[in-house]
């Protein structure tokens, strides 16, 4: 790979990695959010705390509910830039890190504010929240365990001053039980995400490739079918397009006189020629396969006969190099344009190209036959 491309493709796996981490975490902590309002209301409801104070019970709870909320309102983005995706990420990292900050302060103030069972409550859903951050939001190791001390801390504090130092201790291993499923789920994490990109990367390659023909390097035959439904498409909106389809004249005697290896040396020299001479913004030149070439054109029928008759006297005229020898060549070539009242679709251009091509080549071949009969070239020796 060159330097460039090696440093294109790393931009671009850093782009792709970064969205995919702003995807998943996105759409996890859309469904993490609306489990803390619910636990602060289930905590007031176990202990009868609704009945007594409703308006604190939903003061209490309706911070949590806005914070959800606004997990919910994380715009989803289907291809975004590098910062995009990073300012994205920090923002949901916020709203984690105050919710946590807030559900910790409200699962420390249960143990004086509430009565049994609410401290209770409390407690199995900071077990519940930490271990769920550290299986699901463990993309990054620093917000990820900060998030988790934020939820565990405060509850682990009341049960040291409230309950017993011993039970703080056993509250403690849990949570470095917690920090290391974190730090094993942020690996897996990372290396899925890696191995999808590579898998990602390898698809479109594969894509690429299948659509470029191996030895000349040009578009292949199934490209071309998919570029002239493309052409037909912007023809109906008024782009003009025309289709040559070009034959080397007397390619198996090249092959039997220099070998396969030369005669494959002169498709690739001709390919050359081809993109050299087709080089506007909408010619594309193709291998239809063996030693016949297409290129489609945005122009009318007669600029594609202009523009192929000079193609042809050109390759008349100056041998193709090949290895440093000059090696004759003339070709035959058909050509015409799109015409929406004549063919109802690509394939019937094609046909009437194909014909003008063989009319070229029973003519004495070095020549080029538009599909209403015009020709244009010298006749050579068949
Ligand atoms: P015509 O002027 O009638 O087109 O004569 P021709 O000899 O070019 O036509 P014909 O179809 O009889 O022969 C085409 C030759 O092209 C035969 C085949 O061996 C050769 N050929 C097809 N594909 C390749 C290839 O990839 N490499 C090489 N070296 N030769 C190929
Ligand atoms: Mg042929
Ligand atoms: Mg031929």
């Amino acid at each position: 790979m060159a330097p460039q491309d090696a440093k294109d493709r790393a931009a671009q796996r850093h782009r792709n990695l970064l969205a995919q981490e702003y995807r998943e975490m996105r759409s996890r902590v859309n469904m993490g959010g609306v489990f803390y309002p619910c636990a602060v209301f289930l905590a007031f409801l176990s202990s009868g705390g609704l009945r007594t104070d409703l308006t604190l019970a939903l003061g209490l709870t309706l911070p949590f509910v806005v914070l959800a909320v606004l997990r919910f309102r994380v715009p989803l983005h289907a291809d975004p830039e590098p910062q995009v995706s990073l300012r994205g990420i920090r923002y949901m990292w916020l709203l984690v890190l105050v919710t946590t900050a807030l559900w910790g302060a409200f699962s420390a103030w249960v143990f004086r504010g509430l009565p049994e069972p609410a401290p209770l409550v409390g407690l199995l859903f900071s077990g519940a929240f930490g271990m769920a951050i550290a299986h699901t939001l463990a993309m990054r190791t620093g917000p990820s365990a900060l998030a988790i001390l934020l939820v565990m801390v405060p509850s682990m504090v009341m049960l040291w001053q409230r309950v017993a130092p011993g039970v703080a201790m056993m509250w403690a291993v849990y949570m470095v039980y917690m920090l290391l499923v974190m730090v094993r789920s942020h690996r897996e994490f990372h290396a899925r995400l890696a191995l999808e990109e590579e898998l990602r990367h390898q698809r479109d390659l594969f894509e690429v490739r299948s659509r470029i023909d191996d030895l000349t390097g040009l578009a292949n035959r199934r490209a071309f079918n998919q570029a002239l439904t493309e052409a037909i498409a912007r023809e109906r909106a008024g782009v003009p397009l025309a289709l040559l389809i070009l034959d080397i004249d007397h390619f198996k005697r090249l092959n039997d006189a220099l070998g396969h290896l030369a005669g494959d040396a002169a498709l690739v020299a001709l390919a050359r020629r081809l993109e050299a001479h087709f080089d506007g913004h909408d010619d594309l030149c193709v291998r239809l396969g063996g030693e016949e070439f297409g290129v489609l054109l945005a122009c009318d029928g007669a600029s594609a006969l202009a523009r192929a008759e000079a193609f042809r006297s050109a390759l008349a005229a100056s041998p193709l190099m090949v290895d440093g020898h000059a090696m004759p060549m003339t070709a035959s070539i058909g050509c015409g344009a799109f015409d929406p009242a004549r063919h109802g679709d690509g394939d019937a251009l094609y046909r009437e190209v194909d014909g003008a091509l063989y009319v070229a080549k029973q003519g004495g071949r070095n020549r080029v036959v538009a599909i209403d009969g015009t020709t244009a070239g010298a006749a050579s020796p068949a």
